[in-house]
């Protein structure tokens, strides 16, 4: 596969569409909001920002990329969704943070830029909107430093998160656009595992993320039937 193939063009122009209400707390966007304090924490615990040089890979309108370098790091994010990526400049220079950069980039054609250049690899609910996601692993495994980290969030396969995920989220809550996810794409743990293996990344950590549509409140579990993080170390 040509290193510029693994992009699905619907994808990118839905969330080019969205992007002018990224940061918007009370938009389609706020579930990466509620979930983002929770993230960040959760990779802090691990690598404490400072002074790092992170990559944040799928950053979209900058959630993560942003608060990342509010902590200390050195942030590049890349997205391939044009107006994402100008949402994302565009907020930086308005709320002035400090050390970030965006670039319109593959994760692909990055790794063959610069292999082994960054401390941390972040690629956050970004793998179940690409045609291969194994390739998308093995370019993060690329770019992080031998002993770096390297962070996924995606959705799990299974009946639970098929009525969760979509049901629930996009017809019964309208959390979330219709069509903003496919079943099929979904990623199961096993499987986001046995890629970064074979991409020489070890497992650290499994994380659930969780969330009440009562209380519309997310926390972090061991539950990971439906969103879920790894953590894994590049040996
Ligand atoms: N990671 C961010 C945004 C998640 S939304 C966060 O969690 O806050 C998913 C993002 O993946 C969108 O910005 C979309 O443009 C991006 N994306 C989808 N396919 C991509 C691809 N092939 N290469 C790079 N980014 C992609």
């Amino acid at each position: 596969m040509h290193t510029t193939d693994n992009v699905d063009p619907a994808e990118l122009a839905k969330f080019s569409e969205l992007a002018h209400r990224w940061w918007d707390t009370e938009s389609e966007f706020r579930p990466l909001h509620q979930i983002n304090p929770l993230r960040l924490a959760w990779i802090q615990e691990r690598v404490p920002m400072t002074g790092k040089r992170v990559l944040d890979v799928g950053c979209g309108g900058g959630i993560l990329a942003d608060a990342m370098a509010r902590q200390g790091a050195d942030v590049l994010g890349i997205d391939l969704a044009t107006k994402a990526l100008k949402v994302a400049q565009l907020h930086a220079l308005e709320a002035q943070t400090p050390r970030v950069q965006y670039r319109e980039v593959s994760a692909e054609a990055l790794a063959a830029e610069q292999p082994a250049s960054f401390d941390v690899v972040t690629c956050m609910e970004m793998l179940e909107h690409v045609p291969d996601p194994s390739s998308v692993v093995r370019a993060c495994a690329t770019m992080v430093k031998p002993g770096g980290h390297v962070f996924f969030s995606t959705l799990n396969r299974n009946p639970k998160s098929f009525l969760f995920a979509i049901v629930g989220a996009e017809y019964v809550l309208n959390l979330l656009p219709r069509g903003t996810h496919e079943y099929a794409k979904f990623i199961r743990p096993s499987e986001l595992a046995s890629y970064a293996r074979s991409a020489g990344l070890d497992l650290l950590e499994t994380k659930g993320l969780e969330y009440n549509p009562f209380t519309r409140r997310y926390w972090l579990s061991r539950n990971t039937s439906v969103n879920y993080m790894l953590a894994f170390q590049k040996t």
